[in-house]
């Protein structure tokens, strides 16, 4: 997915302090802004990270949330556009979309499956509800890459994993190790990301890692977190220092969340529209490079570079880059 916000944010984040062992801080609801995804008539998502009271859990450092949408009339559509340093996790809950990048990968993203696309130094893709589909529902994340892997190579992976219960709850483990799951692909920092349903009316503990932040994102239900209500769309985050998790679906509706966790992010990062980089002159590279390879496409020529080869289908139809903002931007240390 990709940002097309008019003033795209701009999120400057150092590492969090991590608060004290054993002394778990206090649970923080944030509330998310609702964002077209762009074009006439667009798909409106609830977007939770980034925002400017927080950036980033763990490694995560982006969260749209969308559906379930009828995109019976006019489709989910995403033209190619490109990312750097960080890896996009496609999960959806109802739909098919189409993607396709610049690693020659062409996928059908299904429910249940996950899908990894690792930037790197530079991965461009496109995604496209598929014509069957008629409803779109789900949740499109971003990690960010630490030092090292953040200039590393492109890559597409696909993971179907297993479904568990645990205390009662049903539970998809689809990226990093939690509550025993350890099949996915690798990450670069330690990290987890799960879809937990849990019944009407049932209180649901499991351990965490008191090292980790914790961030819960409702999807379906009400659910209290750590004893702090949170619907639809509302991400509840939990600084380090808890050694168990506290969910409670409220009676009347199962409740479905997305866990996400993992160890606080040590290298600061800048944020600009779909880059993450590590200072100012890391998103003006980017945003170059990729203008070069728009400018192409857009003439009719091969649009290869930085980015990785464009899929013959993109022909001139793919995102330009916004402009940039006229302060410079300054990662916080
Ligand atoms: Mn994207």
């Amino acid at each position: 997915m990709s940002v097309t916000e008019r003033d795209p944010v701009l999120v400057e984040s150092g590492p969090t302090a991590p608060t004290g062992p054993g002394v778990p801080g206090e649970p923080e609801l944030l509330l998310p802004r609702e964002v077209p995804l762009g074009g006439p008539r667009a798909m409106l998502v609830q977007r939770s990270l980034p925002q400017r009271r927080r950036s980033l859990i763990g490694a995560w450092c982006f969260l749209d949330h969308y559906g379930p949408d009828d995109v019976s009339q006019r489709g989910m559509r995403v033209p190619g556009h490109p990312h750097t340093g960080l890896q996009t996790v496609t999960w959806l809950f109802e739909g098919e979309v189409e993607h396709r990048d610049t690693t020659g990968a062409v996928a059908v993203v299904r429910p249940g499956e996950m899908n990894l696309m690792t930037a790197g130094l530079g991965v461009a893709h496109s995604e496209y509800s598929t014509p069957g589909t008629t409803r779109v529902h789900g949740a499109q994340l971003w990690v960010a890459l630490p030092d090292g892997a953040a200039t590393g190579n492109r890559a597409f992976e696909h993971y179907v994993p297993p479904l568990l219960r645990v205390a009662g709850a049903e539970v998809r483990v689809f990226l990093g190790e939690w509550l025993g799951a350890t099949g996915g692909p690798r990450t670069f920092t330690r990290l987890f990301g799960a879809e937990v349903v849990l019944r009407a009316g049932t209180e649901w503990r499991v351990p965490v890692d008191a090292r980790d932040e914790i961030g819960v994102l409702v999807d379906r239900g009400v659910v209290a977190v750590e004893g702090v209500t949170t619907r639809r769309s509302q991400l509840v985050a939990l600084p380090p220092g808890r050694t168990e998790l506290e969910l409670r679906a409220e009676p009347g509706e199962d409740a479905r969340v997305l866990v996400l966790g993992g160890e606080p992010f040590a290298s600061p990062i800048v944020m600009w529209w779909n880059f993450v980089g590590r200072d100012h002159d890391d998103i003006v590279r980017a945003r170059a490079d990729w203008q070069r390879q728009v400018d192409a496409a857009k003439a009719g020529e091969p649009a290869d570079g930085r980015f990785g080869p464009h899929p013959a289908s993109w022909g001139g139809t793919v995102l330009p880059a916004p402009e940039l903002p006229t302060v410079r931007l300054k990662p916080r240390s």
